[in-house]
């Protein structure tokens, strides 16, 4: 087969993989590092989908493509069963810091600051561990989406029809961590990451001469309590055990200190854990923003734009996939995650079909060597030295998926 792969077929075992994974981890270094100097923004992962794609040939595996950059390979073994795995390909639009010899990022401006060149070459070795294995109790179909960090891959890929044939009976995902020690595993059943939705509020008065308030209607003093109405929504209409939060990260408007502005330009994020709370926060800020801005004769224009769902791991796959965990690395590297984030991750559109998922989480931290920084910053970077636990867990967890449908059927 192919160059530098491990070339010899293994067990397709617990042991096995573990020690499979652990022989692929130069193997996995080198494809973090290839993918790593050559970062790509969303849906413009060219040159990674095609690095992808030329390993996976390598593998003798076939891929096709989806979505532009996504990638999706299907490895089939003997069994009824099918499982999916999930992988994502873009960079962010961050600088990286200095440092990194040998694999700092080659393109000024953007940089893998959130792991998923760890992800990509992750799954890259889990496909390499699968090729190897003597006997594949099932099909594992592959799936490399674009565009995670916004607008979002995964939804255009279900659409495409990805998850039609082979219809994968579940599908896993993991994200770098560099709040958890390196190769520790961490794992949350139920509400895991929130929804994102954004919205974009124009609070339109009527401009005039500051001295004359009364010829005018000033958007300002309105849009501040359109501010503070919805802050008050979030804290008096929701739950407070379960988390809710409605950022604004812009608020703009006016030209000069003596001029009435004509409107007020608000935008902003609303976050939740829970489907109906999501629901209902939506159609309130709607309400709220309108509504604030009637009462001082002002109009809110609202528009929302829909995005990344709750992302909800699936209990009982959850619970296979921390046994599986346990068994590759050992009860003390493996972690329950304690709460949800309110970030979004465009993984649980495979979920949002109904097909059970789940995201385990893999530590990536080293501070003595200087890797704690948080992902999106422009110090952060991973300490490779994890990559093989997370194809461990991924080769242990697809083999108990596919063992499972056996057994099954
Ligand atoms: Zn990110
Ligand atoms: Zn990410």
């Amino acid at each position: 087969m192919g160059r530098g792969t491990i070339g010899c077929t293994v067990r397709f075992d617990t042991d096995a993989i573990r020690a499979a994974a652990a022989d692929l981890s130069d193997r996995v270094r080198d494809h973090r590092r290839a993918i790593h100097r050559h970062p790509e923004l969303g849906f413009a992962e060219h040159r990674t989908a095609a690095y992808v794609e030329s390993v996976l040939a390598e593998l003798g595996l076939p891929s096709r493509r989806v979505v532009g950059t996504g990638v999706v390979a299907v490895v089939r073994g003997d069994g009824p069963g099918c499982v999916g795995v999930r992988a994502d390909l873009d960079a962010l639009p961050v600088t990286e810091a200095p440092g990194r010899d040998g694999y700092r990022s080659q393109v000024e401006g953007v940089a893998h600051a959130c792991g998923h060149d760890g992800h990509t070459a992750m799954v890259l070795g889990l496909a390499e561990l699968l090729v190897r294995a003597d006997r594949l109790p099932g099909t594992v179909a592959l799936y490399f989406q674009p565009a995670e960090e916004g607008p979002g891959g995964a939804a255009p890929m279900v659409a495409a029809g990805v998850l039609d044939d082979p219809a994968p009976s579940a599908v896993l995902g993991v994200h770098v961590s560099p709040r958890q020690p390196t190769g520790v595993v961490a794992l949350r059943p139920g509400p895991s990451t929130g929804s994102d939705d954004a919205f974009f509020i124009d609070v339109i008065g009527k401009g005039g001469h500051a001295a004359h308030p009364d010829s005018a209607i000033d958007p300002i003093p309105i849009a501040a309590q359109v501010v503070t109405a919805l802050q008050q929504v979030l804290t008096r209409e929701v739950d407070p055990v379960r988390p809710a939060v409605f950022t604004l990260g812009v608020i703009r408007g006016g030209t000069r200190h003596n001029v009435i502005a004509p409107s007020v330009r608000l935008e902003g994020t609303l976050r939740t854990v829970s489907q109906a709370d999501r629901e209902r926060l939506v159609r309130r800020v709607a309400e709220v923003a309108r509504g604030t801005a009637a009462t001082h004769r002002a109009v809110a224009e609202v528009e929302h734009r829909r995005g990344y769902p709750v992302g909800v791991n699936d209990p009982d796959l959850t619970a296979l996939v921390t046994e599986a965990a346990r068994a590759v690395l050992g009860d003390r590297r493996v972690v329950a995650l304690p709460d949800p984030s309110l970030g979004g991750e465009d993984f649980y559109a495979f979920g949002d079909t109904g097909l059970p998922v789940t995201m385990f989480t893999l530590g990536v931290a080293d501070p003595a060597a200087g890797r704690a920084a948080p992902l999106h910053s422009p110090d952060f970077d991973l300490d490779e030295a994890a990559l093989p636990a997370g194809v461990a867990v991924f080769g242990e967890a697809v083999r108990r998926v596919l063992v499972a449908s056996t057994v099954g059927t």
